[in-house]
């Protein structure tokens, strides 16, 4: 197999037959003529299969080492589909702090449907050990969780897990396959929400499933198409385009990332600095490990509660209040109130101090000192003067 940057550039996207164009068509049309009846050229109708979606498949497929790529209109409808593929009365264990949407998708859509399921906190494989639900068919990672930046350690979790014959299926959002590949570690399947770091410009909204499972891949290909979240042809082309350059902007989020790290450990506003980069961060041994390097997402406890994190939120000029991550520009927010609003009250409440930030690719002493002085501002009883 040719280089992870290659791949990026170049997989499903062998200059077009017909032209000669070095970039794949947006195939706008609906459907597709058949010479005779049932006989085509692989594609009849664009839910079904449509060629700009299958390069994008093909290239997103190799980039996680997978043997097969479902792209989906969003994260969720992603996760969704992969839920489908459980039956009534099977478990699913998700962690303690799951992406907001996913724990909402799993308690309130399918739980409703029949499906049980459980929070653990997973970057403690020996939880899992321990405490193994009866019926258990899937446990859904994430690593670095979000917004905790726990880590959990794939091929643990992927042992004992098989050894009791459920799937893990790991939500590689925050990592992506440039810095993580959990098939290679042993994962069932990953998951996307191309959304982020795969798009990577906040103009784009998609969802991918990578597996090398033939039984699963069919199962959702057949979801892909049975329910019908499928992103547009532009949609795809987005993607495409995003992530040929998604290796170099990993390696800037990164370096950035370790300058907002080190300024934040020093101030005197933050008590505490999450990030697996860290030598003193508990899954620091294993991000190590699984991970090319630590990725762009920091989070932070603010002196002062929530009062503050929200004053320091707002106050950022460069990093920009929103939701959402994973892209060329910084973002600040505040998860308990954000993000997690969903999880409040129940076992995945966010501690309301917390900031999470999402470090693009700007200069990186232009971030620095946007957060410093915000965090300034905060008076000196760590409030919100
Ligand atoms: C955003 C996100 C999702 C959901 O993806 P959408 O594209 O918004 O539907 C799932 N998991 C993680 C970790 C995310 O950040």
């Amino acid at each position: 197999m040719t280089g992870f940057e290659t791949r990026a550039v170049h997989a499903g996207q062998d200059p077009d037959p017909v032209t000669g164009a070095v970039v794949p068509p947006i195939s706008l049309a609906t459907t597709f003529a058949q010479e005779a009846v049932g006989r085509h050229r692989g594609y009849e109708y664009s839910r079904s299969g449509n060629p700009t979606r299958a390069a994008l498949e093909a290239c997103l497929a190799a980039l996680e080492g997978a043997s097969h790529g479902v792209a989906f209109a969003s994260g969720l409808a992603a996760t969704d589909a992969v839920l489908r593929t459980l039956d009534p009365g099977d478990h699913v264990v998700i962690p303690v702090d799951a992406y907001g949407g996913t724990y909402r998708l799993v308690s309130r859509v399918h739980a409703p449907q029949g499906i049980t399921w459980s929070a653990a906190d997973l970057s403690d494989p020996g939880t899992l050990a321990g405490g193994w639900p009866e019926r258990t068919r899937l446990v859904w990672v994430e690593t670095p969780t979000n917004p905790l930046l726990s880590i959990v350690d794939i091929a643990a979790t992927a042992r004992i897990a098989h050894a009791r014959g459920a799937r893990v299926v790991v939500d590689n959002t925050f990592a992506t396959p440039y810095l993580q590949r959990p098939l290679e570690l042993g994962a069932d399947a990953v998951v996307h929400s191309s959304t982020k770091y795969l798009g990577g410009h906040s103009d784009v909204v998609g969802g991918f499933v990578a597996t090398s499972d033939d039984e699963l891949a069919q199962r959702l290909r057949f979801l892909q198409n049975a329910t019908g979240a499928v992103p547009s042809p532009f949609d795809c082309y987005l993607v495409l385009r995003g992530v040929k350059t998604l290796a170099v902007r990993m390696d800037r989020h990164c370096e950035n990332a370790r300058a907002v790290v080190a300024m934040l450990a020093a101030h005197p506003r933050v008590e505490q600095v999450l990030y697996p980069g860290l030598a003193d961060h508990p899954g620091h041994a294993v991000a190590r490990a699984q991970m090319r390097d630590f990725g762009g997402m920091v989070s932070f406890r603010v002196a002062g509660g929530e009062p503050a994190a929200i004053a320091l939120v707002e106050r950022t000029r460069l990093f920009t209040l929103a939701e959402s991550l994973g892209a060329v520009e910084s973002l600040i927010e505040h998860p308990a109130r954000m993000t997690h609003a969903s999880a409040a009250g129940s076992a995945l409440e966010v501690d309301p101090a917390l900031v999470r930030c999402s470090v693009g690719i700007e200069t990186a002493g232009d971030l620095v000192a946007d957060l410093r002085s915000a965090l300034d501002s905060l008076d000196a009883a760590g409030g919100a003067a």
